[in-house]
C-alpha cells in the first residue's frame, strides 16, 4: 500500500497553504499565530522551496540558496519566527569581485561602496552620497518607468566599470536587469547596503527545522508529498478547497506559494476569471532560471581565505545576456568554511551562474549530460584560479540547471526568482478576482529572495487575517 501523507488530515481549515517556500513556510506560521487552522501542503519531500539543501555520500551537504540575504533578515525571523532563528544569522564580510575591469574585496556596505568608488574609481563624494540616498528613497509608489540603466546613467554617464560593481551582485540574486524599473534596483540594493551581507550559520537544514518546530508548536497542520492539483472555486468567485492528492479538503481562505502562473493559470479554473485579469496574468514575465555547480572536497582537505562570495567574469564589460549564456563567462563562487555549519569540518564551493531556460529545456538527454559535464569541467577550470588543486581535493561534484530547479520547485521554465515586476500587481489583486484566494512567493524582483519572501508571507498573512476576522471560527 503506498503510504497516505494526508492521514488524519481535517475535512476543513480556515486556511490552505500550498506550497513550502519561505513566503508559504511564514504565511502559515504568521496564520496559526494568528489562531486561524492552517493545513501547509507540499508537494516535494522536503520543505523550504528553493531554501533547500541536499546530502551527499561522505557526509557532504550543500545549499542551494544559502549565497546570502540583507541584513533586514535578522528582524524579520525575531518578528515573525524565534529570537533562536535569528541568533544563528551572521555577516559575511569577505565579499570579492574578479573581472577584466577591476579587482576588489569589500564587506558590500554603504559605508566601503563609497570608500571604493571614491578612491578607486574616482567619483565624487557627492555624487556618491547622492545616488546612495536616491537608491534608498526609492519605494513602491514612486515612478516606475525610470529604469535602472537611466538611473546609472544619471549619476555615473558612461561609467561601465561602475555600474558592474553596483548591478552584477543585484542582477546574481535576483536575476533583474538594467532594463528593469530602477525602484526595484533601489529598494534591493539599498536593503543590502545597510549593513552587508549575511548568511544563516548552521546551513539551510537547521533553518528549516527549527521553522518546522516552530510551525509545529503553533498548530500548523504540515504534509509534504502533497501535491494541490486544483482549487475549487464556488459560482459567486469564493474559494471552497482544494484537491490534493485526489482528495478534497476544504477552506475559507488559500494562500498560494506556487508559481504565480501556475496558481491562476492552471490551479484555477479559468472560466472564474475575467478573461481581461487572464490575460494580464499570461503577460507576466518569469525571471530567469540557474545553473549550480556543487563541489565538496575529501575530508580533511582545505582551501585557504578565498572570500566568502566571488562574483568572477572573464567578461569585458557587464553584459547580462553574457551573464545568462550557456557559454558561461561568469560565475559566483560560494564558499563554505567549517564555520558555517558549526562542528563540520567541510569545505565546499557552489558555483552559480544565472541560465535561459530555453537554452537547456530543448536538449536531448545525450546534448543535457554532455553539456552538464562540460559545465562541470569549465567551472572546475575557473575555480583552479582561486583553488589551484581542487582537481586533486575532489570528493564529489555535480551540476544542476533550469531544468533541476523545474523539477523540484515545479516553478515555469524553473524561475529562480519568481517574476518580473509586473507580477506584483497580478499578485496584489488576485484576491479581487476570487475571494479568499491570496498568492503570496517571490514576485515582482522586490518580494523575491529569503528577505522578500519571508516579508511577502507576513504582509499575504495580514491580508488573510483582514479577510476571516469578522466571523473566525476552527475546523
Ligand atoms: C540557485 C538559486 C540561488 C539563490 N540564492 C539566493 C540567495 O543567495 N539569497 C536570497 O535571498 N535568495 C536567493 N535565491 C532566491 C530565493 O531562494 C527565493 O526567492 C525564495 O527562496 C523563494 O521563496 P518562495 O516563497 O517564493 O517559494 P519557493 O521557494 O519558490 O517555493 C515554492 C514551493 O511551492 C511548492 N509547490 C509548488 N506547486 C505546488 C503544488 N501544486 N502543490 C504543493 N506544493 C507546491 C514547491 O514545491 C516549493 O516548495 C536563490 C534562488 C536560486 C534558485
Amino acid at each position: 500500500m503506498p503510504k497516505d501523507f494526508l492521514k488524519g488530515v481535517h475535512d476543513s481549515y480556515d486556511v490552505i497553504v500550498i506550497g513550502s517556500g519561505l513566503a508559504g513556510l511564514t504565511a502559515a506560521n504568521t496564520l496559526a499565530r494568528q489562531g486561524y487552522s492552517v493545513l501547509l501542503l507540499e508537494h516535494h519531500y522536503q520543505l523550504g522551496g528553493m531554501a533547500t539543501w541536499f546530502k551527499r555520500r561522505g557526509g557532504h551537504i550543500f545549499d542551494i540558496s544559502l549565497h546570502g540575504f540583507p541584513h533586514g533578515m535578522i528582524k524579520s525571523c525575531r518578528k515573525y519566527w524565534t529570537q533562536e532563528i535569528a541568533d544563528s544569522i551572521v555577516q559575511l564580510k569577505g565579499i570579492r569581485f574578479e573581472n577584466p575591469q577591476f579587482s576588489l574585496r569589500t564587506t558590500f556596505n554603504r559605508e566601503d561602496f563609497t570608500r571604493q568608488l571614491v578612491e578607486k574609481f574616482g567619483q565624487s563624494p557627492e555624487v556618491v552620497s547622492d545616488f546612495f540616498d536616491t537608491a534608498r528613497k526609492m519605494n513602491f509608489y514612486d515612478d516606475q518607468t525610470t529604469t535602472t540603466r537611466e538611473l546609472f546613467e544619471r549619476f555615473f554617464p558612461g561609467r561601465g566599470d561602475v555600474v558592474r560593481l553596483l548591478m552584477e551582485p543585484i542582477t546574481y540574486a535576483n536575476g533583474s536587469t538594467l532594463d528593469d524599473p530602477a525602484i526595484t534596483y533601489g529598494i534591493v540594493f539599498s536593503n543590502f547596503m545597510s549593513k552587508g551581507v549575511f548568511t544563516f550559520q548552521g546551513g539551510t537544514d537547521k533553518l528549516v527545522t527549527q521553522m518546522r518546530d516552530e510551525m509545529t508548536r503553533n498548530g500548523v497542520d504540515v504534509r509534504i508529498r502533497s501535491l494541490v492539483e486544483r482549487i475549487e472555486v464556488s459560482r459567486d468567485r469564493r474559494v471552497t478547497g482544494v484537491v490534493v492528492n485526489g482528495r478534497r479538503i476544504g477552506c475559507r481562505a488559500i494562500v498560494s506559494n506556487a508559481n504565480l502562473k501556475t496558481t491562476i493559470l492552471k490551479l484555477v479554473d479559468r472560466s472564474n476569471l475575467d478573461p481581461e485579469f487572464v490575460a494580464e496574468t499570461e503577460a507576466v514575465r518569469l525571471n530567469n532560471s540557474s545553473c549550480q555547480v556543487y563541489i565538496a572536497l575529501k575530508p580533511g582537505e582545505r582551501f585557504d581565505d578565498c572570500g566568502d562570495l566571488l562574483f568572477h567574469s572573464e567578461h569585458e564589460g557587464f553584459d547580462v545576456e553574457a551573464l545568462l549564456s550557456r557559454k558561461v563567462s561568469s560565475r559566483t563562487f560560494s564558499f563554505y568554511y567549517p564555520e558555517t555549519r558549526p562542528g563540520s569540518d567541510r569545505y565546499l564551493i557552489v558555483s552559480s551562474t544565472n541560465a535561459n531556460y530555453s537554452d537547456w529545456a530543448t536538449l536531448s538527454e545525450e546534448d543535457y549530460q554532455a553539456s552538464k559535464q562540460d559545465l562541470i569541467e569549465t567551472t572546475l577550470d575557473c575555480l583552479e584560479q582561486y583553488v589551484p588543486n581542487v582537481r586533486n581535493q575532489l570528493d564529489h561534484v555535480e551540476a544542476a540547471t533550469p531544468r533541476t530547479f523545474e523539477h523540484y520547485t515545479r516553478h515555469q521554465q524553473g524561475a529562480s526568482f519568481g517574476t518580473k515586476f509586473e507580477g506584483l500587481k497580478v499578485s496584489q489583486e488576485l484576491p479581487e478576482h476570487i475571494q479568499g484566494l491570496f498568492h503570496s512567493g517571490s514576485v515582482g524582483i522586490i518580494m523575491s529572495g529569503w528577505l522578500g519572501a519571508v516579508n511577502y508571507g507576513v504582509i499575504v498573512a495580514n491580508n488573510v487575517d483582514k479577510l476571516l476576522t469578522p466571523t473566525t471560527a476552527t475546523a
